[in-house]
């Protein structure tokens, strides 16, 4: 095959254990996946779960012992974080059920779902898409991946972020609104999954802006942690 120009180089994410690596696919989002982070958003209740994308080549690489930098992206004065659980796909389907879910796993990472908060504010007043708020260049920092079998009981973690060493999120996966394998039957309802899909399945309560010179430093219990600088 030959092309007008050289297609972009697949992203991909390292695996712990492993010299091989995750080709990531595609980059799905679950809103408002925890009560409490609901409530600071201003929501209430138990509604069902709703999606939104990040292009695969948002991935910024977090590495273990590394600290990854983050250009403080254009357009906003509000940049927010939200860490996350990161599901990353291994075997695809649709219409896959809740209790078959585990299968397609591959395994959990530890990820930030960067927001920048006064446009996805605008855009929702406005009824626009979230894109310009959620999908910018780096707005996905992903730690590595860790296989399912060595990820200890994911469904029950700590979920935390510190800035700058102090606490700003904090709270346990089993929290989830709608927990991973009933995220990936909604998801899979409404997409065919792929092997290298990544799902960020939401984040707790405590999100607030960074500025440059910031450091993050974000993890789940029995994963990989990651540190993420704002220049
Ligand atoms: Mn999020």
């Amino acid at each position: 095959m030959r092309y007008v120009f050289n297609p972009a180089p697949t992203v991909s994410l390292p695996v712990v254990g492993s010299p091989l690596r995750f080709p990531v696919h595609r980059i799905y989002c679950v809103g408002r996946n925890y009560e409490d982070h609901a409530k600071e958003m201003g929501f209430s209740g138990r509604e069902p779960p709703f999606f939104f994308m990040k292009p695969a080549d948002a991935v910024l690489e977090a590495n273990a012992g590394e600290t990854a930098t983050l250009p403080y992206p254009s357009l906003t004065h509000n940049l927010h974080h939200e860490i996350e659980l990161v599901v990353a796909i291994g075997k695809g389907g649709k219409n896959i059920r809740a209790t078959d879910a585990q299968q397609h796993i591959f395994g959990y990472a530890v990820g930030l779902d960067m927001t920048r908060r006064d446009l996805q504010n605008e855009m929702k007043k406005q009824g626009r898409p979230w894109c310009i708020g959620k999908g910018f260049d780096a707005s996905a920092p992903v730690g590595p991946i860790t296989p399912t079998a060595n990820a200890g009981n994911i469904a029950d973690a700590e979920i935390s972020l510190q800035v700058n060493g102090q606490q700003r999120q904090r709270s346990d996966t089993s929290k989830l609104i709608w927990n991973v394998a009933e995220t990936i039957e909604h998801l899979s309802a409404a997409w065919e999954l792929q092997p290298g899909d990544l799902i960020f399945t939401g984040t707790p309560e405590g999100v607030a802006a960074v500025v440059p010179g910031d450091t993050l430093s974000g993890a789940v219990a029995g994963l990989t942690p990651i540190t993420v600088s704002i220049k």
